[in-house]
C-alpha cells in the first residue's frame, strides 16, 4: 500500500488525483488531505477516503470542518496552518505527496516533502518557478523522488531515457519541445484583447483546471513559467527548450534528439493521465481516461508562438536568461496581476505590464537562499500591488 499526502486536494488536480486512488483501493490509501477555503468538499472527501489527518487554512475552517466530520461519525484528525501542512507533507506515515497547492503557497509544504525524502508529485510548478536550485538539491540530498505532474514535464518524461541524468547534450536531446494550446485567446483579434473578461479567460478551449492557471493559458504565462519549470526538471538551458502552439493540445510535449528523432506523448487532454503515470511509476495503472481515437481528431497543426500577442511568454524568458532571483519576482507579480484580473480591478492587457515593471523595479540579488527568494517575492507584490492601484479602473 502506498500513503498519499495530498496538498490541495479540493483543487483541479487534488479531485482529479481522488478520482484515480479511488479506482485503486488495493493499491493507494488516503494518509492526509488539505483543502484552504471549500470545506464542505473537504469533508465530503474525507468521509469517502476516511484520512488520518486533514489540514485547513485557520481555527474557524478547522472548528467547522470538525463539527462536520463528527456529525458524519467520521474519525479524522484536522489541523490547520502552515505547519501543519508541512508536517502531513513529512511524515514518517505518508510515502508519497501530491503537491497540488496553488502559488507560492505551496512552496513550504512542497519543499518539506522533498527534504523527508518522499516521492514527490510536483503539479505546483510556482515551487520550483521561485526556488529551482534550492527545490532541486532537496531533491538531491534527501533522495526524494521527483515525478512531474504538468502534463507537458510528465510527457517530456516520458520520452527521455529512463535514466537520464540531467543533462540534455550527455542524452544526444536537441531540443525539448513544450507544446502549449495557446489558449482561448490564439486567434482573437490583438487589439480587442483588453476588453476581455475573467469568464472568457478561463473559459479553456481544452483542460479544464483552476482559475489562476486558466488565466495563465490565456496571457501564457503559464508557458513561461513552464520554460522555467523544464529547465529546472531536466537540467537544460533556455536555448534548448522551444515552445511549439499546438491547439488541439493531443500531443503534450516531446524532445528532439541529435539523430533527428522526435519523441512525442499523446493521449486526450485529460490530467488524470499525468496523475495515474506518477502514482504508480515504473508501472501503469489505469487512469479512466479514454483511449485516443486520432482517426477522430484528424488533424494536427503547429505554430510558432507570437511574442506580441503574448507579451508574458517573453518576459518569462528575460527572467530565465537573468537567473536568480529574476522568475520568484516574475511569478509573484503575475499572482498579484491575475488575481486583479480576476477581481476586475485590471484589465487582461495589464497583466503584463504589472509583471514588467516589478521585473524592473525589483533588484536581482543573483543570490537564491530561501530568504533572498522570500524576501524578493514580497517586494515584487508591493510593487506589483503599486502598479495595479495606478491602473485600477
Ligand atoms: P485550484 O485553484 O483548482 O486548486 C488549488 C488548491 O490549492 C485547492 O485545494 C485550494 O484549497 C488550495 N489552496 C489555494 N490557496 C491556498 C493557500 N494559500 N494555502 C493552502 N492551500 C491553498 O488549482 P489547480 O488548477 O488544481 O492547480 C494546482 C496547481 O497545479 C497549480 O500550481 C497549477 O499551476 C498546477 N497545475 C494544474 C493543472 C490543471 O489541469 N488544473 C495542470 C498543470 C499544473
Ligand atoms: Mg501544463
Amino acid at each position: 500500500m502506498q500513503r498519499i499526502t495530498i496538498l490541495g486536494a479540493t483543487g483541479s488536480i487534488g479531485v482529479s488525483t481522488l478520482d484515480v486512488l479511488a479506482r485503486h483501493p488495493d493499491k493507494y490509501s488516503v494518509y492526509a488531505l488539505s483543502a484552504h477555503s471549500r470545506i464542505d468538499e473537504l469533508a465530503a472527501q474525507c468521509e469517502v477516503f476516511r484520512p488520518q489527518r486533514a489540514v485547513v487554512a485557520d481555527a474557524e475552517g478547522a472548528a467547522r470542518l470538525a463539527a462536520l466530520l463528527r456529525a458524519r461519525g467520521v474519525h479524522t484528525e484536522v489541523e490547520y496552518g502552515e505547519v501543519a501542512l508541512r508536517a502531513i507533507a513529512s511524515s514518517p506515515d505518508t510515502d508519497t505527496v501530491m503537491a497540488a497547492i496553488v502559488g507560492a503557497a505551496g512552496l513550504g509544504p512542497a519543499m518539506a516533502a522533498a527534504a523527508a525524502g518522499k516521492k514527490v508529485l510536483l503539479a505546483n510548478k510556482e515551487a520550483l518557478v521561485m526556488s529551482g536550485q534550492l527545490f532541486m538539491d532537496a531533491v538531491a540530498n534527501n533522495k526524494a523522488t521527483l515525478l512531474p505532474i504538468d502534463s507537458e514535464h510528465n510527457a517530456i518524461f516520458q520520452c527521455l531515457p529512463a535514466h537520464y541524468g540531467r543533462s540534455p547534450e550527455a542524452a544526444g536531446v536537441e531540443k525539448i519541445l513544450l507544446t502549449a494550446s495557446g489558449g482561448p485567446f490564439l486567434n482573437r483579434a490583438v487589439e480587442t484583447l483588453g476588453d476581455v473578461t475573467p469568464e472568457q479567460a478561463c473559459k479553456h478551449p481544452n483542460w479544464s483546471m483552476g482559475r489562476k492557471i486558466s488565466v495563465d493559458s490565456a496571457t501564457m504565462m503559464n508557458k513561461g513559467l513552464e520554460v522555467i519549470e523544464a529547465h529546472w526538471l531536466f537540467g537544460a538551458p533556455a536555448e534548448r527548450i522551444e515552445v511549439v502552439i499546438h491547439p488541439q493540445s493531443v500531443i503534450h510535449s516531446m524532445v528532439s534528439y541529435n539523430d533527428g528523432s522526435v519523441l512525442a506523448e499523446l493521449g486526450n487532454p485529460d490530467m488524470r493521465t499525468p496523475i495515474a503515470h506518477a502514482l504508480a511509476y515504473p508501472e501503469r495503472i489505469a487512469s479512466g481516461v479514454a483511449q485516443l481515437d486520432l482517426t477522430r481528431i484528424g488533424t494536427l497543426q503547429f505554430y510558432q508562438p507570437d511574442f506580441e500577442r503574448f507579451p508574458c511568454l517573453a518576459l518569462a524568458f528575460d527572467a530565465l536568461r537573468a537567473g536568480g532571483t529574476a522568475p520568484a519576482v516574475l511569478n509573484a507579480a503575475n499572482e498579484i496581476a491575475v488575481q486583479a484580473f480576476l477581481d476586475r480591478q485590471i484589465g487582461f492587457r495589464d497583466i503584463d505590464r504589472v509583471v514588467a515593471r516589478a521585473m524592473d523595479d525589483v533588484s536581482n540579488t543573483g543570490a537564491v537562499s530561501i530568504d533572498d527568494v522570500l524576501a524578493q517575492d514580497s517586494l515584487a507584490r508591493e510593487s506589483a500591488a503599486r502598479t495595479v492601484a495606478r491602473l485600477a479602473r
